[in-house]
């Protein structure tokens, strides 16, 4: 698992990609307005080498049998869920702020860890592989994951393929063998200057005429052509 100062170099050698009211922030461990927000996952990573906080903040990965930040682990029953809320509860215990750069990305992976089982099973594709892969990497790398759920979403009383500015929810406009691209925006989004990668999942159910809508995938916070 990584020490807190393996976690701040991993984020100063991602692309600039964050501004903050017109400016680019070259430094996110370094810069005033994003420095907190990455001291304050950090902590999480301090803390899970001590002795006394190590059983609350590590469990052992079902997939590697390696030892794992509870963020980037699957719930596997009721003591669990416990575990994740003692978890959570202790680092807003000590950092008096949000890691909704770890904690939003945990429930995005257990939301969609059973949901593509779900659907390799009736639709015979292979989601959910690709998912365990994606996590195998995740745990071995220990990364900090946001979760990006919100669109802006436009007027309320349309669906996001009724809007003027169809971009007013994150959609697929183009399928190709390499993968998907995709155009939009998602908004408040906790924690994402002290993420690695920010797992994407659509905010509200959609009905067939919004299926380009009913995407989910998770991607480097630095990929190129996203802004933040
Ligand atoms: C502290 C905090 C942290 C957050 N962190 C994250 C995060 O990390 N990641 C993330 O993705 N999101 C995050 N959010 C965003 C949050 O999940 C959204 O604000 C929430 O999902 C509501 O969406 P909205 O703001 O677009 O409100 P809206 O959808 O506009 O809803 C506003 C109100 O209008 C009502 N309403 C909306 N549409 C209709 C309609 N057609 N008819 C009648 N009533 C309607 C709703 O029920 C609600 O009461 C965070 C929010 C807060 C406050």
């Amino acid at each position: 698992m990584r020490t807190s100062s393996e976690y701040k170099k991993s984020l100063k050698q991602m692309r600039p990609n964050i501004y903050k009211f017109g400016e680019l922030i070259k430094d996110v461990t370094t810069h005033p307005t994003t420095k907190r927000t990455v001291e304050g996952h950090s902590q999480i990573f301090k803390a899970a080498q001590k002795s006394e906080y190590k059983e609350i903040l590590t469990t052992k990965s079902h997939l590697t049998g390696k030892p794992v930040i509870r963020y980037l682990s699957i719930l596997g029953n009721a003591d669990d869920m416990i575990a994740n809320v003692r978890m959570k509860r202790l680092m807003f215990n000590l950092t008096g702020t949000c890691t909704g750069g770890r904690c939003v990305g945990f429930n995005a992976i257990n939301a969609m860890w059973s949901t593509t089982y779900d659907m390799d099973k009736e639709l015979n594709t292979d989601y959910h592989q690709r998912l365990k892969s994606w996590l195998i990497d995740a745990q071995n790398c220990d990364i900090t994951v946001a979760g990006a759920l919100t669109d802006p979403k436009g007027d309320r009383t349309k669906t996001p393929s009724q809007q003027k500015d169809p971009d007013m929810s994150l959609h697929i406009v183009e399928k190709k063998e390499e993968g998907i691209i995709v155009r939009g925006a998602k908004v408040m989004i906790c924690g994402i200057a002290a993420a690695n990668e920010v797992f994407i999942m659509p905010g509200i159910g959609y009905k067939e005429s919004d299926k380009d809508y009913a995407i989910a995938f998770a991607i480097p916070r630095d990929s190129d052509n996203l802004t933040i």
